[in-house]
């Protein structure tokens, strides 16, 4: 198995050259060559497998032995894993019929990015040993980690990169603008490799540096830069095995047999809150290399762009009358994006899987099947290159009506307001009907998804809907007091888990930068990396 980038430069990569790289060098990002399909008797023997056995047979399908031996692998998910709260990883519950609550916050910051970013975290401490493997301490290939943060996803990268040897990261924040309870789950890692920034700016400034520093051609190649934002390959990869292990949790739950088990008597639809698109596009590969997912439902809050491509086949960003994008700071803080980093993936596959390659008789055009896909591939990459330029000067990109139609196949769309988020919240609290409803405390984003999972319709006694809760309700305690101050019996600290407790009394680890200048920041990185050295 091999990775190529969408934006159509035809060079391969390795599974390890996609990880450590992040992004291809043409701007694109890495996709596997072909999408592998299950093993025949996937549904009688992965049944019974645990998150961690589920996991090791998907992500074999997707990195070869070659490069990271079966035993090594195994060893990697278990270590990963071992974080996390909940003996199944993430467990599914039933909270009505047809409709269950896929929990995925189970790991160390309390939200979904940890079950990708424990993984590769140790992926990466991983691979570098293995490139280090015979070099003399002085020379070892070192990276230095570099991201900007408003909140859910440093503290999952700093959770997943804390104490990893050869791998230093330097997370910015915009001081002051990220809630107290995730600004203490980061500073209060006091790990040595670990550099928390807290810049005097805007989460747009701190963005904007570290563009600039990974630009920086002399600085990047000096401290091996690198990223675990959400477009790395092995974050999607990681997220796949949820979807697997949920639908094995639901056969359980209804009693239906691996074999018994068909797309009739089940039409599955998972409803997933998106912003990034990289939760539910690890859904899209499920359900492409077989899983039998009816649909997938992607449901965004006020920053629609997704969910206006889904009704328009336009992909647009919008601006507000001084030309500056337009985000709404919305009660789901970590899904307000102005556009969405991983659709690029799906995009290629739409324009790969829409290419004729048939001529007006049925006759395939090049005949070899391989070189067939070379020629779809190469045209697909150069398809989504033009949309990306049309994006990036035009502010929109149009797909034409066979490409639409093909997505919506796989995806529909629902847009979800904040007054229907709190409402979702209170309604889940305090069911009407508590015979046949269980009470649930939804955090902001999981109550997008439950609110878009009853906007459906097609439903039938045998639609069963799984809605994945991204994040704890403690970790948006606003949002969740706001939505439930009516009721008298509701403490918060029944729901508040024992790792918060006195966080934010905790000793800190942070330097502050005055300014959002790059210069600056560069001058504190290289500071703290001395700092780190003298120390380790
Ligand atoms: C990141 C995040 C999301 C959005 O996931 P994407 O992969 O970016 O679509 C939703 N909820 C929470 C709590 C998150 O942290």
């Amino acid at each position: 198995m091999k990775y190529r980038s969408t934006r159509g430069s035809p060079k391969l990569f390795s599974f390890s050259e996609a990880v450590l790289i992040g992004l291809a060098d043409d701007g694109g990002l890495f996709i596997p060559q072909k999408i592998p399909t299950l093993p025949l008797n996937w549904r009688t023997k992965w049944s019974k497998y645990s998150f961690n056995s589920l996991a090791l047979e998907i992500f074999s399908l997707f990195i070869p032995e070659s490069e990271i031996p079966r035993t090594d692998l195994e060893v990697l998910i278990n270590k990963s894993y071992s974080t996390f709260k909940h003996e199944r990883v993430t467990p599914l519950k039933k909270i009505r019929e047809n409709l269950y609550i896929l929990e995925l916050f189970h790991g160390p910051t309390f939200a979904f990015k940890d079950v990708a970013l424990q993984f590769l975290g140790n992926l990466f401490e991983y691979l570098l040993e293995k490139k280090n493997k015979n070099i003399l301490e002085g020379e070892k290939q070192k990276i230095t980690v570099l991201g900007a943060t408003s909140g859910d996803t440093g503290s999952a990268a700093i959770y997943g990169l804390r104490g990893k040897k050869n791998v230093s990261v330097f997370i910015l924040h915009p001081r002051g603008k990220v809630s107290p309870i995730q600004e203490a789950q980061m500073t209060t890692v006091l790990d040595k490799n670990v550099h928390n920034l807290s810049v005097e700016g805007t989460f747009d400034d701190c963005q904007d540096i570290v563009k600039i520093l990974f630009s920086d051609v002399p600085f990047n190649k000096k401290y091996h830069l690198g990223a675990v934002n959400s477009i790395n390959w092995a974050r999607i990869l990681a997220q796949t095995t949820y979807y697997f292990h949920s639908y094995f949790q639901l056969l359980s739950s209804l009693n239906i047999s691996p074999t018994s088990a068909t797309s009739s008597n089940i039409h599955l639809r998972y409803v997933v809150p998106t912003g990034n698109f990289g939760d539910i596009l690890a859904g899209y590969y499920a359900k492409r290399m077989g899983l039998p997912i009816e649909k997938l439902i992607v449901a965004t809050n006020q920053n629609d762009i997704l969910d206006r491509f889904f009704k328009t086949g336009r992909y647009e960003k919008i601006f507000d009358k001084n030309n500056i994008n337009i985000v709404h700071e919305t009660l789901s803080p970590a899904m307000d994006i102005v556009v969405s980093s991983n659709f690029e993936r799906l995009l290629w596959h739409l324009a790969y899987e829409t290419i004729d390659d048939v001529d007006d008789n049925g006759v395939k055009i090049v005949k070899d099947e391989e070189d067939n896909d070379h020629m779809k591939s190469n045209l697909a990459g150069s398809i989504v290159n033009n949309w990306m330029n049309n994006l990036k000067t035009k502010n929109c990109l149009v797909v034409n009506k066979s490409q639409l139609e093909l997505s919506l196949r796989d995806f529909k769309s629902t847009r979800i307001s904040d007054q229907e988020t709190k409402d979702t919240i209170s309604r889940y609290y305090s069911p009407k009907d508590t015979k046949n409803q269980i009470p649930y405390v939804l955090d902001p984003h999981s109550a997008i998804g439950v609110a878009a999972s009853e906007n459906q319709d097609n439903m039938s006694e045998n639609t069963y809907q799984i809605c994945l809760a991204t994040a704890h309700p403690a970790k948006f305690s606003m949002a969740v007091k706001e939505s439930l101050k009516d009721f008298k019996d509701f403490k918060f600290e029944e729901i508040l888990p024992k790792e918060f407790v006195g966080l934010l009394e905790k000793e800190r680890n942070i330097v502050h930068v005055e300014r959002a200048d790059p210069e600056l920041v560069k001058k504190v990185i290289e500071k703290e990396l001395e700092i780190e050295l003298s120390n380790s």
